[in-house]
Parts: structure tokens; C-alpha cells; sequence
């Protein structure tokens, strides 16, 4: 295969990007100067060597823990679970959540191949239960997938207890596009969806 077929199937494998684009970038990548072009194959070498999941929430970080995990303000007690560490952004930028989160790394997608094992699920209960957590705010996608994962998610933790008493587990109110991504919500309907969350 030519080095310029090697970049452009490489590069279609990225979300968005179809066989015209990438073969778009990849002539685009050819006029740039040589220093540019290795910039960005060691940014994307460095990226992958770097960067890695939180050990206690599973977002990303480049420490043992994430910044949100670190961080003494959040409130360690309200854990909200979402899909991707993407999501996480989306929440963030809402700027109205002050608790932590719990990433678990997709949702449930049986046509996919996705099952509950792929999922962070079994350390989220883990850490509802012995982490001293009173609330879990399952803020899964409002897809049908999103759906069923936080159903799933509401079941496994239905019966964990731990040392402040029974754990709340809420599910953020609609309102949020159907089928839409938390990731493309605005700020302001996800802090309204987190705020008129309820019990599940
Ligand atoms: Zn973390």
C-alpha cells in the first residue's frame, strides 16, 4: 500500500472523517513542512503514551488520578456516571456540577458486541460501596442505549449499601434532546437536566 493510501485509511478510521476527507487531509499533511508534520505524529505518539484512564473514575488524566478526583472542593459523596470522559467536558463546561463522576466507558450495545463486562460497572459498585458516596446520578446518554445502561446501572447498584446509609440513584431529567449526545447538549440543558434530576 502507498505511504498515501496507509494515511488516508488510517485517518477514515476517525469518527466523521469519510474516505474523500481523509484523502483531503492526507494531501493537505503532503504540503506542510516536514518539522509540522512531525509535530503532530509526536503529539499523537505522546498522547498515547501519556494519557490514561483515572484510577478511581476512569476519566482521563496524565496522573494516577484525574484533576476532578484530586480536587478537594468536589464533593466526593455525589457521583455522576456518564458514558465518556467526553461527557465529562460537556458537564463541566455547564459549571453547575461540584461532585465527581464515574466514566463507564461506552453503553450497552448488544448489536455492537458491547455487554456489561465491557463496561465500568462492577467498580462503580465497588466504590458506591465502600466510598462513602450518598447519591449516584446516572447521566447516560437519553438514547435508547443510554436508556438501558442506566437501567442496568440502577439494578446492580439497587441493593448497595455503605457506610452513610442508603445510596440515592437518580436519572437527569429529559429534556435533553432525544437521541442526542450529552457531549452536543448546550451548558444550560444539561445544568437544567442535572438539576431536575430524579429518584429512579
Ligand atoms: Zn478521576
Amino acid at each position: 500500500m502507498s505511504a498515501i493510501e496507509d494515511l488516508a485509511t488510517e485517518l477514515s478510521k476517525l469518527p466523521g472523517i469519510g474516505r474523500k476527507t481523509a484523502l483531503r487531509l492526507t494531501y493537505h499533511l503532503l504540503k506542510q513542512s516536514k518539522e509540522q508534520s512531525r509535530r503532530l505524529a509526536e503529539s499523537l505518539l505522546t498522547l498515547s503514551d501519556r494519557v490514561r484512564p483515572c484510577e478511581r473514575c476512569f476519566n482521563l488524566t496524565e496522573d494516577v488520578l484525574c484533576s476532578i478526583c484530586r480536587d478537594p472542593r468536589r464533593d466526593q459523596s455525589l457521583v455522576c456516571v456518564v458514558e465518556e470522559p467526553s461527557d465529562i467536558g460537556a458537564i463541566e463546561r455547564a459549571g453547575e456540577f461540584r461532585g465527581v463522576y464515574h466514566v463507564l466507558g461506552g453503553r450497552l450495545a448488544p448489536l455492537d458486541g458491547v455487554g456489561p463486562e465491557d463496561l465500568q460497572v462492577v467498580s462503580l459498585v465497588n466504590r458506591v460501596s465502600t466510598g462513602g458516596v450518598r447519591e449516584v446520578i446516572v447521566a447516560t446518554n437519553p438514547s435508547l442505549e443510554g436508556e438501558a445502561t442506566a437501567v442496568y446501572v440502577q439494578r446492580e447498584l439497587a441493593h448497595v449499601g455503605n457506610s452513610v446509609g442508603a445510596v440515592t440513584i437518580t436519572r437527569i431529567a429529559r429534556g435533553l434532546p432525544i437521541g442526542g449526545d450529552l457531549e452536543y447538549a448546550d451548558g444550560a440543558s444539561i445544568a437544567q437536566a442535572l438539576a431536575a434530576r430524579r429518584a429512579m
